[in-house]
């Protein structure tokens, strides 16, 4: 009987083991300790009239319960999100945020972003784990504010173009937009660091009409946008008749041969690709290569001109034909200068190399930054003797002239180019034009020439 007994007392035991067992096996996840995850996708620094903010928030045990996203500022706070994630709860909640602090009755100036959330689990009495992260932001809702210190700016299609303005944000971005080109500007007086400069241009692909305006942008998105005073001169273009033959365009085939590709079979074809293809992309490769700029100036009294007589100009629409057929057009983006065979090509201005290499069309070519967005080009030399990286002195030989890429006769093509847009070379080598058009721009703004910086 007592043996009996017992043995009932161990079954209810192992029974009480096991339920306990499975209890725990059950309970165990729901009492998960991990809490969720907290991060904005993109930092945010500054909060604008109306902000995107993305905050992203996941929970790798039970899921998400409740996210809340507030703003605080002092003894305001408002709140931007308060959510409660039904039942199984999220793994990962994107939220795509539109922050208005002014709506929220914010100040300008700094706030704190709260992110608070908290999981399905069964921890501290069933209120889930919880997790909060604060971001420091500025409230700006203010556009930066500009104001031209330049009078009646006047420039020519394809030529160049000065401003000086002043943006009073310090860390406003700015430039001056032409039609779709935007420019940006600088700061090079450290006395007074709110007035800026812009050289932009007014591309001879640009229709006309197009809008010139000053522009700022600052951290927090805000924009402000001035129109320039420029009278424009529609400058029209020369235009040139290329006659083909076949002579030429086996002539240009072979020179290419490497590059050209192979379905390209007829000598027509082959020209056709150098002709529009690679000059496409040579083209947007030295506009890339011509645009990052430095700062200061480093030319002094506007670019030299290279030696050599004027062959082709800026701006000349080419019409080549064959056989009386128009069958390809090209707008000639700098000057072509003639000289004596391999003479020594100079730089028109101190400045950078960003390029020296073979450039397709343009050939051996060297690629200089004067400061500023302000670039010059020289093409088809039979030498090189510079590289890239290199600081070159104004005057200094940069290579020998010569016929590479896409030329019949010894000469140099040079061009210039502000914020990656070819410009008209002669305005910068005629001293009246820097005289009315730069100088000008500095004294009607009351401020010196930008000084280079100290160096060869
Ligand atoms: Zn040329």
């Amino acid at each position: 009987m007592a043996r009996g007994k017992s043995r009932l007392w161990l079954i209810i035991l192992i029974l009480l083991l096991v339920l306990a067992g499975g209890g725990v096996f059950y309970l165990w996840p729901h009492l998960e300790g991990a809490p969720p995850e907290i991060s904005l996708d993109k930092p945010v620094t500054h909060l604008g009239k109306s902000q995107q903010v993305f905050v992203k928030v996941s929970d790798s045990g039970r899921g998400l319960a409740w996210v809340k996203v507030s703003l605080v500022q002092k003894e305001r706070k408002g709140v931007v999100l308060n959510q409660t994630f039904d039942a199984p709860g999220a793994p990962m909640a994107a939220l795509k945020l539109a922050v208005n602090p002014l709506e929220m009755g914010m100040r300008q100036g700094p706030a704190t972003l709260v992110v608070e959330a908290r999981d399905r689990s069964w921890r501290n009495w069933f209120r889930g784990n919880q997790a909060s992260k604060e971001f420091q932001v500025t409230v700006d809702t203010t556009p930066p504010r500009l104001a031209s210190l330049s009078q009646i700016i006047r420039m020519n299609r394809g030529g160049t173009g000065l401003a000086v303005y002043t943006v009073d944000e310090d860390q406003a971005i700015h430039g001056v937009r032409v039609g779709d080109n935007l420019f940006a500007g600088w700061s090079p007086w450290p006395q007074r660091p709110k007035t800026k400069l812009c050289y932009f241009a007014y591309s001879d692909q640009t229709p006309q009409g197009a809008n010139i305006d000053l522009w700022a942008q600052d951290k927090a998105g805000n924009k402000a946008v001035l129109p320039l005073n420029v009278r424009l001169k529609w400058k029209k273009f020369r235009s040139d008749v290329i006659t083909l033959n076949d002579r030429f365009m086996n002539k240009v085939a072979a020179r290419f041969a490497s590059l050209i590709p192979s379905d390209r079979q007829t000598p027509l074809a082959k020209f056709l690709w150098v002709n529009q293809d690679l000059r496409k992309a040579n083209n947007a490769r030295i506009r890339a290569a011509a645009q990052p700029a430095q700062g200061f100036q480093l030319w002094e009294k506007g670019l030299a001109r290279p030696l050599g007589a004027p062959r082709a100009g800026f701006g000349d629409r080419r019409t080549y034909v064959l056989n009386k057929e128009v069958v390809s057009r090209s707008v000639h983006l700098g000057v072509d200068l003639a000289h004596t065979e391999r003479s020594p090509v100079k730089a028109v201005a101190r400045g950078i190399v960003r390029f020296a290499g073979d450039m397709g069309i343009y050939g051996q070519a060297v690629i200089l930054s004067h400061g500023q967005g302000v670039a010059t080009l020289y093409g088809h030399m039979s030498q090189l003797n510079v590289k890239q990286g290199d600081e070159v002195k104004s005057g200094q030989t940069v290579g020998l002239s010569g016929m590479t890429g896409l030329a019949l006769g010894d000469h140099l093509h040079f061009s210039v180019l502000v914020g990656g847009v070819y410009v008209n070379p002669t305005e910068w080598w005629d001293p009246h034009w820097i005289k009315d058009n730069i100088l000008l721009r500095f004294s009607e703004a009351g401020m010196p020439l930008p000084t280079p910086p100290a160096g060869n």
